[in-house]
Parts: C-alpha cells; structure tokens; sequence
C-alpha cells in the first residue's frame, strides 16, 4: 500500500458567498489553486448548526455578514505556515478578482480548523435534526458531474425541488463535483410520488452532463434502480451472471445493482404512506417536537400544532434517523450499555426503534407499557450522553421517564423501585434500627431473597451507615467493591447498590 505522510501545516480559507450559484461557479477556479479539499456548507445547514450551542460558536468565527454559502478551502503541506498562508492570500485574490473582495475567514489553529472540520462531518446529522415529518431524503445526494457544469447542475437541481414544493440541503465536496443534496420530503404523505419524479429529472440531467448517478458512496437499494446506464448493458448482463454463479441463491445484498426493486416499494419505507401512531397521552411535555415545518421556507409552526396523537412523543423518538452514532467507542459518553452488552438492543438507536414499533402499533400489540420496551429500556443508565452526543439530540434518559410512567400506570410501582424513590422518607428511621438490615448479610440466604424480590445485588451490603462525610466513597464491609453512598440528611445514610 503508498501509505502518505501526513502533511505537518494546514490552513484553511473559508469563502463566504451571497449567493449559492457564485459558491458553485467558484469551485471550477478554487481548485486551480490546488487546495486539498473545498467542501460546501450552505444557508440551511449553516442555520441549523447555528441553532446548537455547541456548534454556534464555532461557525460564526467562519462567517463574514449572512453568506448563502460557504466553501471551505484547506491548504496543506510540508513547507512552513508562512507558505500556506501565502496561499490563503492567493484565494483571498481570487475571491477579489471574481467581485467578492474581503470574503475569506481565515482560520489558521489546529483547534480552530478541527472544530470547524468537525461542523462540517457533522452537517448531514445535523441536517438531519430537522423537526416535523417533512425530512431530508437520499436518493440523488451521491450524483457528480464534471465541475464546469456544477453551478448549472446545481440551480436546475433546485427549479426541479421547487417545482415539486420542496428544496434541498446542500453540501460536501465542492472541488470533485459531488453535492450531497437531500431534498426535504414527507414521505408519509406525497414524498414517494416526488422522489420519483425528481430522481428521474436527476438522473437525465446527470447523464446529460456526463456525470455519475453514483458518485462517491455504494449504489443501495435506492441508486440501483438508476446506474445501469452508467455501466451499459454488456456490463449489466455481466454483472448478473456473476452474481448468479457466487450467489445462487441471491442471499448476499439482494435487490443492489442487479434486479433492483422500484426505489419508492412503499414496503422498503420506515414511513410509508398512511404511517399511523397510537393515540397515546404523555406525562411529560413533548409539545416543542409536535411541529411541522414548511420544506421552502423553513418556518416552523408553533408547539403542540404538528398533528401528533402522542403529543409530540413520537416525533421525539423519530427524531433517531438510525445514523449509528450511539454504536462508536472512540470518545464521548453515549452509550455506555451497550459499550458493555455490544448488543443493539442496548444503543439509543436500538431503543428509539423500540419505541417507535410500539408507539406505532408494531410492537405485536405491545404499548409503551410492554416487556419489549422494558426490556431495551432496563440497561439506560440515564447518563444523558445521547442528549449531549447524538447529533439529532435524542434524549433516551427523558423517553426512558415516559415509558417507566406507562409501566408504573399499568402495573403499579415494583417494590424494588419503591424502595429506591421512597428512601429519603424513611432512612432517618431505618438508620435507627440498623440492626434490621444488617440481618440480610448475617441471615444465610437472606441476601440472596433480596436480589430476587428487591434487585439489590446480593454481593453488596446495605447497612445504616452513621458518618458526617457520607458523600465519600467506600468500600463495602462484606466485598472490595467500592460502593456509591446514598444519603438522606446530612449525617445519616443508608447505602444501596444494585
Ligand atoms: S441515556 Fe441511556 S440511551 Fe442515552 S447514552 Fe445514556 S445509557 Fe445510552
């Protein structure tokens, strides 16, 4: 393998445009410079990082006034920050000569460039993070064309999104002519009709422009019905026959590239049309999810206007788009279940499908209330990691409340959970007579009932504890487990672990 080194210097120019037809026109100069990378952040993707905290901070140092678009130009190399700087000066010329002087944010830190990098990798998550049922699709945003024809392609791209009612969020790699473009649709209502119609008009102006159905990323189910004219027949037949002589039985990735299935097969969908949720009256207020938003203008109606039986619950849980996010174990806190069990059951994305089954009926006929919930739900340590990590802000440890709300109405409270929430109110009493608890680690067998009727693990003790420093940790007296204590008022505790 030609393994590169790394480059030791970069720098990154970040163009800021008035219109989004100038960003594109722009790429075809841009890249005469040769950059390593231009990558586009448009106005709609610029507005909603804009609108998370953490990201707000980050893409205001890269704005110059209100851009429609940004490209992002990185420079990079082994030669001295002085000589890639001289390069920011070059596309800030450039940006002159072509009527946009003063437009180039230049951000020289490596933490500042990663922070920015990192807005940018996020953009489709965060495109994503979109309330109301209309929801950025995938089905053109892998589509190439050569660079010259890339600002044309762009704005007859999006006369088609507007004759259909809709528009696209637009981003990703400017300087090879790949726009990752998902125009907004609902596909619960008219969105299969429209994406028909639009990867159709897509796919013809693609080829007109010589370009790739499939530029960048794998064909799938929903491409697959479109490529076979970039390979032509002759590859095509190919293509089956090799396919029939490895996989007879057609068991591996069926349906992708060789006897695709109709992209809009309202089977295929997660939301076909007529997609139905089960009344269902929450305890806690979803009302800010229960939105719709209006695909053109962005404008989204008031809480609680959004048409959701469940209050805007559902919408909440539908907010997990299945990136997978909660699946990683490089950094960050979500999601510590199933860091452990490796299950997917036990991720937020796991849960959130879970959840919406049973908020939409398909959970053979278990609510919110049901076993299956209970049983992905039961691992959620409720650390809030998804609210902070996922990049559509699915909140698992809120969710989890409404689920154990449903749990508790049907079923009543479980001893061991009452045990738990009613212990400020009677450990003052308990730790008066701490003899009685302490019979479970002396009465063989004792703590072994406990963890059966109560949950509380038999290898730790729960014995009154009297210390003023109670917020300490220490060790158990019948294990070395170190153990969290619980406290009560200030010098009387009972500690419990399980
Ligand atoms: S709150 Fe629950 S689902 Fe979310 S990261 Fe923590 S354990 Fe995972």
């Amino acid at each position: 393998m030609k393994l590169a080194r790394l480059p030791a210097h970069r720098v990154l120019g970040v163009c800021n445009f008035p219109s989004f037809y100038q960003a594109m026109a722009s790429a075809q100069h841009i890249v005469k410079l040769s950059p390593t990378a231009v990558e586009l952040v448009d106005r709609t993707m610029i507005d909603l990082a804009r609108s998370n905290p953490a990201f707000q901070p980050i893409i205001d140092a890269a704005l110059i006034g209100a851009p429609e678009a940004i490209l992002l130009v990185e420079f990079a190399g082994e030669d001295a920050g002085g000589t890639q700087r001289a390069r920011l000066d070059r596309l800030a010329e450039l940006m002159g000569d072509i009527g946009l002087p003063g437009a180039v944010a230049r951000i020289t830190t490596a933490q500042a460039q990663k922070d920015l990098w990192e807005v940018r990798k996020a953009g489709l998550n965060i495109m994503m993070s979109m309330k109301g049922d209309g929801k950025p699709v995938s089905f053109i945003e892998d589509c190439a064309v050569p660079l010259e024809h890339l600002a044309q392609y762009t704005q007859r791209l999006t006369e088609i999104f507007r004759e259909h009612g809709t528009q696209g969020t637009w981003y990703a790699h400017a300087s090879v002519g790949t726009l990752h473009v998902r125009p907004i649709l609902d596909m619960r209502r008219d969105g299969a009709a429209k994406m028909r119609a639009i990867a159709e008009e897509a796919s013809a102006m693609v080829r007109e422009y010589k370009g790739a159905y499939s530029g960048e990323h794998g064909d799938g189910i929903c491409r697959s019905e479109w490529v076979a004219w970039q390979f032509g027949p002759r590859l095509n037949q190919a293509f089956a026959e090799v396919k029939a002589l490895f996989d007879p039985g057609n068991r591996m990735n069926p349906g992708k590239i060789v006897h695709p299935p109709k992209m809009d097969d309202a089977s295929l969908f997660r939301f076909p049309p007529g997609y139905r949720r089960e009344p269902f009256a929450p305890k806690l207020d979803w009302s800010a999810w229960d939105v719709q938003r209006d695909p053109v203008t962005g404008v989204e109606t008031a809480p609680g206007t959004g048409g959701d039986v469940t209050g805007g619950l559902a919408k909440a849980v539908e907010m997990c788009n299945n990136n997978g996010h909660c699946r990683k174990f490089d950094a960050g806190t979500m999601c510590p279940s199933y860091r452990v069990t490796r299950d997917e059951q036990h991720t937020t994305r796991g849960r959130a499908n879970t959840l919406r089954l049973a908020l939409s009926g398909q959970l053979d006929g278990e609510d919110l209330s049901g076993e299956s919930v209970r049983a992905a739900l039961d691992l959620c340590v409720s650390c809030k990691g998804c609210k902070r990590e996922c990049p559509t802000g699915v909140d698992m440890a809120k969710l989890k409340i409404e689920a154990a709300a449903a749990r508790a109405a049907r079923n009543g409270l479980p001893l061991s959970e009452r045990l738990v929430a009613f212990l400020p109110r009677y450990a003052p009493i308990v730790s008066r007579i701490r003899w009685l608890p302490a019979l479970r680690e002396r009465l063989p067998g004792a703590a072994s009932i406990g963890e059966r009727w109560l949950g509380l693990a038999a290898k730790r003790c729960a014995r009154p504890s009297v210390n003023p420093r109670l917020r300490t940790t220490r060790k158990c007296c019948c294990s070395s487990i170190p153990l969290p204590i619980i406290s009560s008022r200030k010098t009387q505790a009972l500690r419990f672990t399980y």
